[in-house]
């Protein structure tokens, strides 16, 4: 017997006998009649029983949240508000639910945040945030297509790492036999030996650690980061794939999604490229004509980002950082040294990017290592490749679960990660 699926019903002429497999969402049980409201991963259809013919199992014994096969005659002309409509034949338990469900599927409730993420896998089964996951794939599948297009590499670097890309305080200790190791913060060194090993242009999509005690609707302690470095290139070059990236993302999104989008209320809207670009001095400017005060080098508050956000549609660039605010690799601008050839993709007040320039002259990192307060020699493995002719190159890391909060106006970044890792939660 040939399976369907809920979305394919409607292509079929009406009496084809189909077989659907997915969950049963609810029963409603009458004098004569029984309605069984099916779910697949398409879509929800009606299946009817008359009770005087029905021969099957007793279905008033079957719960809500069973895995089942159902097979019947698919009934065109259905007058079902919910979906399709199947006459039923036979009914399979292929594995019953326990019940009572800790979390409701169907019912319009909505349990609070924690007891859906602790019973992730019931609330994902619900159509508006299962289609949240759909959508953050499409994104990067999108963002995937233009990198390869443009001559890009997918690799993937190590993740337990002997040295912090940038110091500090924020990592995760790991004990790797006898030594002490980190959980990578991002994949920057890796990336830029790459362009060293003369792979021209690569990125990576992976997870990223970071030990930050905040507990924000828009942190994790562990994301996805998608990185690119591009060689011979600078940070115009990179912040040009960036907005082609986003763009690409969110039009495969838009294109492959957009109906079932709208469907649970959200609207794609393709951003136009190029995105605005303000330097970091004008935006302080533009903060202060707002009866704000910043000292120089001082990062910009949420509110205060908010002030700037509200003269853009939707995305813009931040420019030229002061050097305090950067990382070591970051490279100075040659015009003024404070400054650096850096940027930061916003959406309104929130940072969806960083990138830059990087320092490509040996002698001038090491500087800057001393400068951060960081001992060279524990970036020898990475320092060793600046040394045989290291290309000038740019690049940046994006959070992808920002941009997918951004992209489907999500309250929280738990919303866009489907298990969550913050500073109370390592399960599930
Ligand atoms: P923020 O200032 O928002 O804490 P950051 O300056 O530490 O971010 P970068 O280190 O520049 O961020 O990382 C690049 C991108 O990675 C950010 O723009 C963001 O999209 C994402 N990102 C960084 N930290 C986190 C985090 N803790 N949780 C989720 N995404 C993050």
């Amino acid at each position: 017997m040939e399976k369907h699926t809920v979305s394919q019903l409607k292509a079929l002429t009406s009496d084809t006998e189909v077989t659907l497999q997915g969950w049963i969402q609810d029963i409603r049980v009458m004098k004569n009649i029984i309605f069984l409201v099916f779910r697949d991963h398409t879509g929800i259809a009606q299946l009817t029983v008359k009770r005087d013919s029905w021969k099957g199992i007793n279905l008033e014994s079957v719960s809500r949240e069973s895995a089942v096969s159902a097979t019947g005659t698919f009934l065109a002309k259905g007058v079902s508000k919910i979906g399709p409509e199947i006459l039923l034949k036979v009914l399979t338990v292929l594995n019953p639910s326990r019940s009572p469900l800790p979390l409701a599927v169907s019912d319009p409730v909505n349990s609070d945040i924690e007891t859906r993420l602790n019973h992730r896998f019931l609330d994902l089964r619900k159509r508006e945030v299962n289609v949240v996951f759909q959508a953050q794939s499409k994104l990067l599948w999108g963002i995937r297509k233009f990198l390869s297009d443009n001559g890009f590499v997918e690799v993937h670097t190590p993740k337990v790492v002997a040295a912090a890309t940038e110091g500090g305080a924020d990592l995760f200790r790991v004990q790797y036999f006898e030594k002490e190791t980190y959980l990578n913060q991002s994949p920057q060194l890796y990336k830029e030996i790459l362009i060293s090993a003369g792979l021209n242009r690569v990125f990576e999509v992976g997870p990223a650690f970071r030990a930050e005690k905040h507990n924000t609707v828009r942190h994790l302690n562990e994301f996805t980061s998608v990185d690119i470095e591009m060689a011979f290139s600078d940070h115009n070059d990179a912040m040009r794939m960036l907005e082609g990236s986003v763009r690409s993302g969110i039009s495969e999104v838009s294109s492959s999604m957009g109906k079932e989008l709208a469907e649970t209320g959200h609207n794609i809207l393709i951003p136009e490229i190029p995105f605005p670009r303000i330097t970091y001095e004008e935006s302080v400017k533009y903060i202060e004509g707002h009866g704000e005060k910043i000292n120089f080098g001082d990062d910009f508050s949420p509110e205060q980002l908010k002030i700037l956000g509200n003269q853009f549609h939707d995305f813009y660039f931040i420019t030229k950082w002061p050097a305090v605010l950067r990382p070591f690799y970051t490279m100075p601008d040659p015009a003024n040294s404070e400054f650096t050839n850096s940027f930061d993709l916003q959406y309104q007040e929130k940072e969806i990017t960083s990138g830059a320039q990087r320092v490509h002259d040996p002698q001038m990192l090491v500087e800057r290592f001393h400068s951060k307060g960081l001992r060279e020699e524990d970036f020898s493995f990475y320092l060793e490749s600046f040394m045989y002719g290291m290309p000038p190159h740019a690049g940046w890391g994006l959070g992808l679960e920002r941009l997918c909060m951004i992209l489907l106006d999500l309250p929280n970044i738990r919303e866009a990660t489907l298990f969550p890792r913050d500073r109370n939660r390592i399960s599930p």
